[in-house]
């Protein structure tokens, strides 16, 4: 029999039809939805002391009215109405909006309990919401919904108290008894009823511990049985590499690896040995050499007679990667090629046709990669360099290439655990957490526009010694929107201040492929010196003489994107400078730069840019894949995320989860969300 649970609102006391329809546009069909719908915040209606209070904060406090009411009109309808109340022993004001009636309800010596906003200097209450004498309220907590239509919160209230009083026992338990005795959680059905009638802070607390472990648990089940279901289902390709040939290979490299090198090759060259498909995440800081392991990967590939594809966002990068892969692989006898879409025309019909009949061994390219007319001879090996700037979509296109490849994802933009842990929750993750040895950390410093002049001196001694300069601007042309240095303006200022003794360039997305591609070669090639850029240069770039990067307006990017910036010096064996031009408005602002110049792990920076702009706009808005949770917050709760991932892990490969009853909840919710079928998460 099915759950009374599951059906219609309209069931309750008090829905009518056009109840019901206003509920089901708040996505509200059923009882079950109705329980589940929670409020977004609690109105703490707890007596507060003044002392303890913050500036502006919505507060809750008694008092005795200390003067006559005054009231004044002003504008059309427009009322204040104000009177002095001792709160303890503080005599505040208390102001009240447009309820001129209120005049005569309220009079001298009366008790009244005023909730409202509180300004701390003025010692000002703004009243919200007021009650004659001392008010015994039921809860501390008042849930707020986010109500639609011509709902009011008042009415929700009223539907879920009777909902859970009619068919509050038919709610079931989602966890066995002894998990939930182990983490002390809450019973499913009393935690909903907290969630939306808190006792105290304290059982609030509580309700929202085991409703987070939950949906987070549900969210890591999912991609956890989406895992062990393209595991089982999709065969991938057994690549039985030369792993003598691989290791001559290791030996021919100009450097010793490093141990977190070392540890991912062996990882990815697991994942080419088995029969099981690839489909792995590799994070790596700027600089810290994931090139050379996507060398070893493709190479180890190619040693099994496979080709390999390698895959990246701009042509810059492909030429870059073509270059310095041609250096690692040609001399093993390695066939190269470039695809890209300025290759048109016969040339790229040409290539097509070797790409087919196996005479590539290894294609670089950007989208055109990805094209229906690009075919392979025996494709076993994708990667695709700094993944995040690819979409959802053109992943899924590139696995279904060929006979179901091998496939590693690159990045260089370390992304924080939680987020690795959700976004890319259905892939394995491996890291290099490890500088090659010698680096110099670049010294970053942070100074305001005004400085300019030092700055200028800064970058001309640099420049005296040799070696090469970025200047960064966040647009390109003048916005009257936007008060920022563009980089077209940077550029005339510079090349009138250097032009006598320096090539000054400018670099821009807006300028034909040809000219983009002129202008990074004269600066690779040292014929010019300082290159004025947006941030078409974040990524990958490397021209190992810079050795100075400027960013104007600096507190206008993430730091993430500074940093990936930043990665462009610091490549050489100089010391390398990066400096930020800001003048932050806020105190996140300054915090943000002062972080920038104390830290050179991207691990860390990236924690902090999550934490401080949140995972929304981590990735940027297009492409973020970053999963909504009801209740959960990813970056407060990543305890909570964290033990979900490995308790999922654990059920999803356990008898008892597939088979006990008391399991039975969680089975339902997964097989709702077509993940047992193997069917896509949205
Ligand atoms: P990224 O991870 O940013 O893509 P790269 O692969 O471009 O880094 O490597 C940055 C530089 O470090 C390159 O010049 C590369 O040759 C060099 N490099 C890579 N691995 C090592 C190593 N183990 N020891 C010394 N230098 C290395
Ligand atoms: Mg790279």
């Amino acid at each position: 029999m099915n759950n009374p649970l599951d059906q219609s609102v309209s069931v309750i006391k008090g829905i009518g039809e056009e109840t019901e329809h206003n509920l089901q546009l708040m996505g509200i069909y059923t009882v079950r939805d109705l329980l589940e719908f929670f409020p977004y915040r609690y109105d703490d209606f707890r007596l507060r002391n003044l002392e303890e209070v913050q500036h502006d904060e919505r507060i809750t406090v008694e008092g005795r009215v200390h003067s006559e009411p005054s009231l004044v009109y002003y504008g059309r309808k427009k009322s204040r109405l104000t009177m002095k109340v001792l709160v303890g022993k503080t005599l505040i004001t208390a102001v009240f909006f447009n309820q001129p009636y209120l005049k005569n309800k309220i009079n001298m010596q009366d008790i009244i309990t005023l909730t409202g906003k509180w300004d701390q200097y003025r010692l000002t209450i703004t009243v919200q919401e007021m009650k004659l004498g001392s008010v015994q309220r039921t809860a501390d907590f008042e849930p707020v919904y986010a109500v639609k239509e011509k709902l009011t919160v008042k009415q929700l209230r009223k539907y879920i108290h009777s909902a859970f009083s009619t068919f509050g026992d038919y709610i079931e338990e989602s966890l066995p008894e002894d998990i939930r005795t182990s983490y002390k959680l809450y019973s499913r059905k009393r935690a909903m009823h907290s969630m939306h009638f808190p006792q105290s802070e304290k059982d609030l607390k509580q309700a929202r511990r085991a409703i987070v472990y939950e949906e987070f648990l549900l969210f890591q089940l999912k991609m956890q049985a989406l895992r062990k279901f393209e595991r089982e289902h999709s065969h991938g390709i057994e690549i039985n590499y030369d792993l003598e040939k691989l290791k001559q290979f290791i030996a021919s490299l100009p450097f010793p690896l490093t141990e977190a090198q070392k540890r991912v090759v062996n990882e990815i060259c697991g994942d080419l040995k088995s029969p099981v498909r690839m489909n792995r995440l590799l994070q790596g800081d700027v600089g810290s050499g994931k090139t050379v392991v996507a060398a070893m990967a493709l190479f180890a590939a190619i040693t099994a007679g496979y080709q390999g594809a390698l895959m990246v966002p701009t042509e810059i990068l492909a030429e870059q990667h073509a270059d310095s892969l041609h250096q690692l692989l040609e001399p093993h006898g390695i066939r190269i090629s470039l695809l890209t879409s300025s290759v048109k025309g016969k040339k790229r019909k040409l290539l097509l046709e070797q790409l087919q009949a196996g005479e590539i061994d290894l294609v670089i390219g950007t989208h055109a990669l990805i094209q229906n007319d690009v075919n392979f001879h025996k494709l076993g090996l994708v990667i695709t360099d700094e993944q995040h700037r690819f979409g959802v979509e053109q992943r899924r296109i590139l696995r279904e290439k060929g006979e179901a490849p091998d496939v590693l994802f690159m990045t260089a933009t370390p992304i924080p655990r939680t987020l690795a842990i959700t976004v890319f929750g259905e892939m394995d993750v491996s890291i290099i957490d490890e500088l090659p040895a010698g680096r110099k950390t670049i010294e970053t410093y942070w100074v305001k526009h005004d400085m300019l002049d030092r700055v200028l001196r800064f970058i001309e001694k640099e420049l005296q010694k040799g070696r090469q300069a970025y200047v960064i601007c966040p647009l390109i042309e003048e916005s009257d929107k936007l008060d920022v240095q563009n980089a077209i303006d940077v550029h005339a200022m510079l090349a009138q201040h250097f032009g006598s003794h320096y090539h000054v360039g400018l670099m821009h997305g807006r300028l034909p492929a040809e000219e983009k591609d002129s202008v990074m070669k004269a600066f690779a090639q040292n014929e010019v010196q300082l290159l004025v850029s947006t941030t078409v240069v974040e990524v990958g770039v490397n021209v190992p003489n810079a050795t100075m990067m400027v960013i104007y307006d600096a507190e206008r990017f993430g730091l993430s994107q500074l940093h990936q910036l930043r990665g462009r010096v610091g490549r050489g064996n100089d010391q390398s400078y990066c400096i930020l031009l800001a003048d932050p408005k806020t105190e996140i602002g300054k915090e943000r730069m002062k972080i920038m110049t104390e830290t050179n792990d991207g691990f860390v920076l990236s924690e902090k840019d999550l934490e401080l702009r949140g995972p929304g706009d981590f990735f940027g808005r297009k492409q973020s894949g970053v999963p909504e949770f009801k209740v959960a917050d990813m970056v407060h709760d990543y305890r909570a995320l964290e033990t979900a991932r490995s308790d999922a892990q654990t059920f999803i490969q356990s008898e008892r989860f597939w088979n006990d009853a008391e399991f039975k909840f969680l089975r339902t919710r997964l097989q709702q969300s077509g993940v047992l079928q193997g069917e896509k998460l949205d």
